[in-house]
């Protein structure tokens, strides 16, 4: 099965589109390999120049994976509506937009990288910035950026794009 969209009339197939859902999305979850088994987690993120940017505490299970392996499956979706109606299966079904795609994470561990990441995170959820992060905080976190190698999005209940 290659990586497009089985269902082809709802495949996103303008890249600025696929963008779109990244740039409005508020949480993406992030797949690893560790080492056979996979392991996920959702995360508050960041998108800019087809990156994306997470942070996170230094320690925990996902940066000892991906300290391991850098490879990556993510996904974010936007605008998820539940419509209903009196028939299962034809009336009942999840409204969304979404991105699956694939890339390297590396980590961020100097504190005078991480902020530029820091304010694209703040970024994505407030346009109240500039933020000042304490150096305590900085300090604190580790910040990962993924390079995004491929990726699809689809449209489902929504006029296509
Ligand atoms: C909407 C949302 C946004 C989030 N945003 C962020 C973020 O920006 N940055 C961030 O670091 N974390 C965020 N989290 C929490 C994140 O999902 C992880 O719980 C957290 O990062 C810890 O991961 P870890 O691998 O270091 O956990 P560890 O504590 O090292 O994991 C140990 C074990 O705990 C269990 N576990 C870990 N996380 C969860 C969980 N969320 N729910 C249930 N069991 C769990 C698993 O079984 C795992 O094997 C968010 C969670 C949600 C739901």
């Amino acid at each position: 099965m290659g990586n497009t969209v089985r269902r082809d009339d709802k495949e996103i197939k303008d890249p600025e589109g696929i963008r779109e859902i990244l740039k409005k999305g508020l949480v993406c979850h992030v797949a690893m390999v560790d080492d056979v088994k996979p392991y996920m987690v959702a995360m508050n993120y960041g998108f800019m120049d087809d990156n994306i940017y997470l942070h996170a505490a230094i320690e925990g299970r996902k940066i000892d994976i991906l300290r391991k392996n850098p490879d990556v499956c993510f996904m974010v979706y936007t605008g998820n509506r539940l419509s209903t109606g009196p028939v299962a299966c034809d009336d009942w079904t999840m409204k969304y937009r979404s991105v699956t795609g694939f890339g390297k994470a590396t980590l961020i561990e100097d504190d005078k990288e991480k902020i530029p990441a820091m304010h694209i995170i703040m970024n994505q959820y407030t346009t109240k910035g500039p933020f000042e992060f304490s150096p305590g905080r900085v300090t604190q976190t580790i910040v990962i950026r993924i390079d995004i190698t491929e990726m699809t999005g689809k449209v489902s209940g929504y006029p296509n794009e």
